[in-house]
């Protein structure tokens, strides 16, 4: 069984690096680029070159589920903005 932190960390790598999702550089806080191409192309590697363990679907499903979790704004720019 593949740790869930560990499998968390690794799509957001994934996210990062095809930019489905940006870090906030104040806060470290990722957001959605909104990007389905570059989605596309995160799972399509999740899928080829899944982490040891992790079969290829499982490690497509994670980067998805994953991007589900965050959102389209940093919720502490936001904050900010209002203030
Ligand atoms: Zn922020």
């Amino acid at each position: 069984m593949f740790d869930k932190e560990a499998l968390e960390v690794w799509a957001d790598r994934m996210l990062l690096k095809h930019e489905v999702v940006d870090e906030c550089e104040i806060h470290g806080v990722l957001t959605d680029n909104l990007d389905p191409g570059a989605l596309e192309e995160a799972v399509e590697e999740a899928r080829e070159n899944p982490p040891e363990g992790l079969g290829g679907s499982d490690a497509a499903k994670a980067v998805q589920e994953r991007l589900n979790e965050i959102g389209d704004e940093c919720p502490g720019c936001v904050r900010n903005a209002e203030s």
